[in-house]
C-alpha cells in the first residue's frame, strides 16, 4: 500500500487542469474551468474542473472525482496505478513495495460506499420520492446544481438501495459492514438511511467513507450518521476537512461550525476553511487533526446558551492541543446559515472579523451578567474561567490568560496561579446535579442502565426511545444525557452532563447483555410506578373508614404482589437466602 501522506502530497502537487486539459479542451470561467464532458461525449461545456476543490464534475452525466478518479474512469487504471502515474508526472518518487503487500482488504467497503453515493445522488435528482428533499433544499436556498457538486443524496424508504446494490454485484455482508444496511431482529435487512437527505463524509484522501443523513419531516434522530466501520471512525474525522485543509493553510485559520448545513452555506460564500464535528462533541483526535493543519480556530456556533456551552467545551479541547481559539458571535437568533441567507456574505465576514479570543469572550459574558460585581459572583466567575486556563497547554498563552483573569477578577496573579495549580483535577460537580444523583441510588442505577443500553447501538437506542420517555428520568443529569442521545446532539450538553456521558461511554455494558439490562430496567421502572401507587394507597388507608380500609388493604396487597414479582424486594431476597436459595 502507498502511504497516505504520499498519496496526499501527490494529489496536492498535481496540476489538475493541465492533466484533464490533455483530454478535454478547457476554458476558464471564473475560478473554474469548463469543457465538453469526456465521459458522456457531450459537446456543450457541461464538464467542470474546479481546481480549488481538486475535483471535476459533469452536470449532465454526473461523473465526478479527483485527479486519481479521472485516470481510473478515463483510462481504466486501478487506484495504485493512477497514484503512481500522477506521482511520475509531478516528480515524486513512491517507495517500491517492500514486504508482503496485497490489495487493501477494506477496498470492497470503499467501493460499496462510493457506489451507494452515486446511487443516492441519482435518487436526489430523479426519484419522485425525493421531491421532499428537493423541496427542502429549495427552502434552504440551495440549488440542485450546488447540491450536486456537494455530492448530496437521498435515501428512499423502500428496499431500493439493496436491490440496486445487489444488482451491481455487491454482497450483502459488505453492505452491512459498510454501514449502509442494518440487520433487524428478525434477520431481515433494511437500508440504514430511509427518508433522509444525505451528506457524504470524506476521509483525508477525499474518498467517501460514510454518510450523515438529515431526517425530512417527522422522526428521530434529526441527524443519523453511518456507524463506526473499518473505514469510518467519526471521532477521527471532521466534516469537510478533505477540502478545508487546503484553505486552512492559506487562511491560517479554521472555522469550526456545528453542522453540515453550516459548512455547506459557508463554503457556498467562498470560504474554504470550514469544518464541523460529526454530530458529537469535538474529540481530542479531531482537535489534534485540526492542529496539524492550522494554528488558529474560530468557533462559529449559535449564540444561545446551549450554543455557548458547546462553544466553550470545544474551546477547551482545542486549547489542550495548543491551538489559538477565537469565538465569533452571531447576532441574536441567527445561525451561520440564516445569517448568510438574510444578510449576505458581508455580514458573515464582519462576524468573523469581530471574533475575540475565547477567554476574553468568557469574561465579556460574565461581566455582562454582572458576575464581577459582588464577592460571591467573582468566586463563581473564577470557577467558570479556571477550566479554560487549565485547558490551555501552550505556556505563553497560559501566562497571558493568568494575567488577564487576575486583572478581571481583581486578585493577585500569584494567588490565581496557586488556585490553578492546586486543583488540577476537574472542578467539583455543580450543586444542582450532584446530590440528586447521589441520593437516588437505585433509581439512578436504572437510569444509568437505560443510557448504557442506548449507547450500545442505534437499534437499541430506538428500542429504548420506543419504551421510555424523559419523564422516566428523575436525575437532571441523566435526563439531559437522555435528551441529547434522543436528539443526537451530545455536543449541546453542559459540562457536568457531558462528563457523565463520557463516563458512560467509557463504562460500556461491561460484559452485560443489552437485552438483560434493558429488561431489568423496564421491570424496575414498572416496579417503581407500582411502589408509588402502593404508597398512595397506604396514605388513603390511613385516612379511610373501617369499611374502606379492608377494600384498600386488599388492593394494596395485590399491587404489592405484582410489584414484588417485577422486583424481588430486599426482604424477599433475604428470606430466599435463608431458605438456601443460591446466589446472594
Ligand atoms: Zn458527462
Amino acid at each position: 500500500m502507498i502511504p497516505d501522506d504520499i498519496i496526499e502530497q501527490v494529489r496536492e502537487s498535481a496540476d489538475l487542469v493541465g492533466i484533464i486539459g490533455e483530454h478535454v479542451e478547457l476554458k476558464r470561467t471564473g475560478a473554474d474551468y469548463r469543457g465538453p464532458c469526456p465521459f458522456h461525449g457531450g459537446t456543450h461545456r457541461n464538464f467542470a474542473v474546479i481546481p480549488k476543490k481538486g475535483m471535476f464534475y459533469c452536470f449532465v452525466c454526473h461523473e465526478a472525482g479527483d485527479v486519481y478518479t479521472f485516470f481510473m474512469k478515463k483510462l481504466g487504471m486501478d487506484y495504485p496505478t493512477a497514484v503512481r502515474e500522477v506521482a511520475r508526472r509531478v516528480g515524486i518518487t513512491i517507495p517500491e513495495r517492500s514486504g508482503p503487500t496485497g490489495p487493501d482488504p477494506r477496498e470492497p467497503l470503499y467501493a460499496a460506499v462510493a457506489t451507494a453515493a452515486d446511487w443516492f445522488a441519482r435518487q436526489l435528482r430523479e426519484s419522485p420520492e425525493a421531491e421532499i428533499a428537493r423541496k427542502y433544499l429549495e427552502s434552504r436556498h440551495v440549488t440542485m446544481e450546488q447540491a450536486q457538486v456537494q455530492g448530496l443524496g437521498f435515501g428512499p424508504r423502500g428496499s431500493g438501495l439493496l436491490d440496486a446494490m445487489k444488482g451491481l454485484g455487491l454482497r450483502e455482508e459488505v453492505l452491512l459492514e459498510a454501514g449502509l444496511v442494518v440487520k433487524r431482529e428478525d434477520g431481515s435487512k433494511v437500508p440504514r438511511f430511509r427518508g433522509r437527505l444525505l451528506f457524504p463524509i470524506h476521509d483525508l484522501r477525499s474518498r467517501i467513507v460514510a454518510f450523515s443523513g438529515r431526517i425530512l419531516g417527522e422522526g428521530e434522530p434529526k441527524y443519523l450518521n453511518s456507524p463506526e466501520t473499518p473505514i469510518f471512525h467519526k471521532g477521527q474525522l471532521l466534516y469537510n476537512l478533505h477540502l478545508a485543509k487546503h484553505g486552512m493553510r492559506k487562511a491560517e485559520r479554521a472555522i469550526l461550525v456545528e453542522g453540515q448545513f453550516d459548512v455547506l452555506r459557508l463554503t457556498l460564500t467562498g470560504l474554504e476553511e470550514v469544518v464541523a464535528p460529526l454530530g458529537t462533541g469535538l474529540t481530542d483526535d479531531q482537535a489534534a487533526l485540526l492542529q496539524r493543519h492550522t494554528p488558529h480556530v474560530i468557533l462559529l456556533y449559535d449564540s444561545d446558551d446551549p450554543g455557548l456551552r458547546a462553544t466553550f467545551r470545544a474551546g477547551d479541547v482545542l486549547l489542550r492541543h495548543k491551538l489559538r481559539v477565537s469565538v465569533a458571535t452571531l447576532p441574536e437568533g441567527e445561525d451561520p446559515d440564516t445569517l448568510v441567507q438574510n444578510k449576505g456574505a458581508v455580514a458573515l465576514e464582519r462576524v468573523l472579523k469581530d471574533s475575540v479570543d475565547i477567554l476574553e469572550r468568557k469574561i465579556q459574558i460574565l461581566t455582562r451578567r454582572g458576575y464581577f460585581g459582588s464577592l460571591p459572583g467573582r468566586r463563581r466567575a473564577l470557577d467558570a474561567l479556571l477550566p479554560t486556563i487549565r485547558a490551555t497547554h501552550d505556556a505563553v498563552a497560559r501566562d497571558l490568560y493568568l494575567a488577564t483573569v487576575a486583572e478581571a477578577a481583581g486578585i493577585r496573579k500569584e494567588t490565581l496561579e496557586e488556585e490553578v495549580r492546586g486543583r488540577m483535577e476537574p472542578p467539583p460537580l455543580k450543586t444542582t446535579a450532584a446530590p440528586q444523583v447521589a441520593q437516588s441510588g437505585p433509581v439512578s442505577r436504572i437510569e444509568k442502565s437505560l443510557l448504557l443500553v442506548m449507547l450500545s447501538g442505534d437499534e437499541w437506542k430506538s428500542r429504548v426511545l420506543a419504551e421510555v420517555d424523559r419523564e422516566n428520568f428523575a436525575s437532571d443529569v441523566y435526563r439531559a444525557v437522555f435528551d441529547a442521545l434522543a436528539e443526537d446532539r451530545p455536543e449541546r450538553l453542559d459540562e457536568v452532563s457531558a462528563r457523565t456521558l463520557e463516563d458512560l461511554q467509557a463504562t460500556g455494558l461491561g460484559g452485560a447483555s443489552a437485552d438483560e439490562l434493558f429488561a431489568w430496567a423496564l421491570n424496575n421502572i414498572e416496579a417503581d410506578r407500582k411502589s408509588r401507587e402502593i404508597a398512595r394507597l397506604q396514605r388513603e388507608i390511613d385516612l379511610a373508614s373501617e369499611d374502606d380500609k379492608v377494600r384498600l388493604t386488599l388492593e394494596k396487597r395485590a399491587l404489592t404482589d405484582e410489584r414484588n414479582a417485577k422486583r424481588p424486594t430486599w426482604k424477599v431476597l433475604e428470606s430466599a437466602r435463608r431458605k438456601g436459595a443460591p446466589g446472594s
